[in-house]
């Protein structure tokens, strides 16, 4: 279990989202994909269930030509969870 999920600071809600200083924030609140680094592993290390609204970007991720070790890594994660369901074939 990793920390993106905690909130930095208090008094965050979805209607006080700090996406650019907190990574809760970040990656629970943007409106199509959170911007911060390898998010899919971080919904993934958490246990948490990647947003609906999120799957194109999830899609985007794993056709990225400029990190192939992160996509693969990203690909062998998704394995098994269910996603492949929802995204396609992986
Ligand atoms: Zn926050």
């Amino acid at each position: 279990m990793t920390s993106e999920f905690k909130h930095y600071g208090s008094g965050h809600s979805k209607h006080r989202a700090d996406l650019d200083n907190c990574s809760a924030c970040a990656l629970m609140f943007a409106e199509h994909a959170p911007n911060y680094a390898g998010w899919p592993l971080a919904f993934l290390d958490n246990g948490r269930t990647i947003p609906e609204r999120y799957l194109p970007a999830l899609k985007q991720e794993l056709a990225r030509t400029d990190n192939e070790a992160y996509v693969s890594n990203l690909r062998q994660r998704l394995k098994g969870t269910g996603y492949e369901y929802l995204l396609g074939e992986l």
